[in-house]
């Protein structure tokens, strides 16, 4: 057995993933939680689960590492806005993590931890620039630059979800109008589906699109090619912004595979330069929801392993 562990939560607006890797990397435990609708309720979750990761592996985790939604401040050590956990908005991590995790933590975005376990654990191993996007409910995305998780001055880099795609599109819960997100994401593709379809349906999900798609819907199909479009317009930008080995892509739309994919590459190759499409491979991702849990875990082995800890064990603060 091990004597060095590391836990790794991710949480997002419905769900709080947690689990623990082995100093080796590897993941040998995990579970998940509704998140709770208010903060309080959250760190109380938070600290019963400790307590059940404490009984499991006793003293031997090292550090923990969070993935929370939404844009976190590296310098103000807090969530400034989380779209969709709004719950979250500048309440005072730190502290009041420190009052239920007793070793030391970090946290980050949870995309960005996301493309760190890619990096890590997935498909982004072996490789020393990538891009990691997820598409669902919305668009997350981080970038691996030189090796490093890249986190820009204020900790906001990588929101790829947020660059503007349809200058005429609708507006994104960040504020702007025509994101990748509001183009590229399962709301969007039911959108569409309607839009095309002319049909009046209120509880489809994009999962139903898919399924349409597959059996010969025609407005399923171009459903699939009008995000395709978008997703490829956005693939362009970052190849020939930033010529990377790899564009990783995970997220519930994304289980639809050559649907989203194919139109995208296509778009992608027709607006990216040619030689820096021709580097740059296009994958699916291959740790599914594990990513962000995993991502987290390893990068507070990772920051603890740089002396980069935002408390320690015995800290009086
Ligand atoms: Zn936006």
């Amino acid at each position: 057995m091990s004597d060095s562990y590391y836990a790794g939560f991710d949480l997002g607006g419905t769900q709080l993933k947690y689990g623990v890797i082995a100093a080796s990397g590897q993941l040998v435990f995990k579970d998940k939680a509704p998140s709770p609708p208010d903060i309080t309720r959250l760190m109380t979750l938070i600290g019963s689960i400790w307590e059940e990761l404490e009984q499991r592996f006793g003293q031997k985790i090292k550090a923990a590492g969070f993935g929370f939604a939404g844009f976190y401040s590296l310098t103000k050590k807090r969530i400034l806005y989380s779209p969709n956990y709004q719950t979250l908005n500048n309440f005072p991590l730190v502290p009041q993590l420190k009052r239920v995790i007793p070793v030391p933590f970090f946290i980050h975005n949870d995309a960005n931890l996301a493309a760190f376990g890619e990096y890590m654990f997935g498909r982004g191993q072996l490789v020393q620039s990538l891009v990691f996007l997820t598409v669902g409910t919305g668009v997350g995305s981080g970038l691996i630059l030189e090796g490093q998780l890249w986190q820009g001055r204020g900790g906001f880099a990588g929101e790829l979800g947020h660059i503007t795609v349809n200058p005429e599109g609708l507006l994104c819960n960040c504020g702007n109008t025509g994101c990748l997100e509001t183009e590229v994401s399962a709301p969007a593709l039911v959108r569409n589906y309607l839009n095309f379809s002319g049909k009046r349906e209120k509880q489809l999900t994009a999962k139903d699109v898919y399924l349409r798609a597959k059996s010969g819907d025609g407005a399923a199909r171009k459903s699939f090619e009008r995000c395709g479009y978008f997703l490829g317009i956005g693939l362009s930008i970052v190849i020939n912004l930033l010529n990377p080995e790899k564009i990783i892509i995970g997220g519930g739309v994304m289980d639809s595979g050559r649907w989203l994919l194919s139109p995208a590459i296509a778009e992608a190759k027709k607006r990216s330069i040619e030689v820096s499409f021709a580097l740059c491979r296009i994958e699916k991702a291959s740790l599914g929801n594990d990513a962000g849990l995993m991502g987290a875990a390893a990068w507070a082995r990772h920051q603890l392993n740089r002396g980069k800890a935002l408390t320690s064990p015995g800290s009086k603060k």
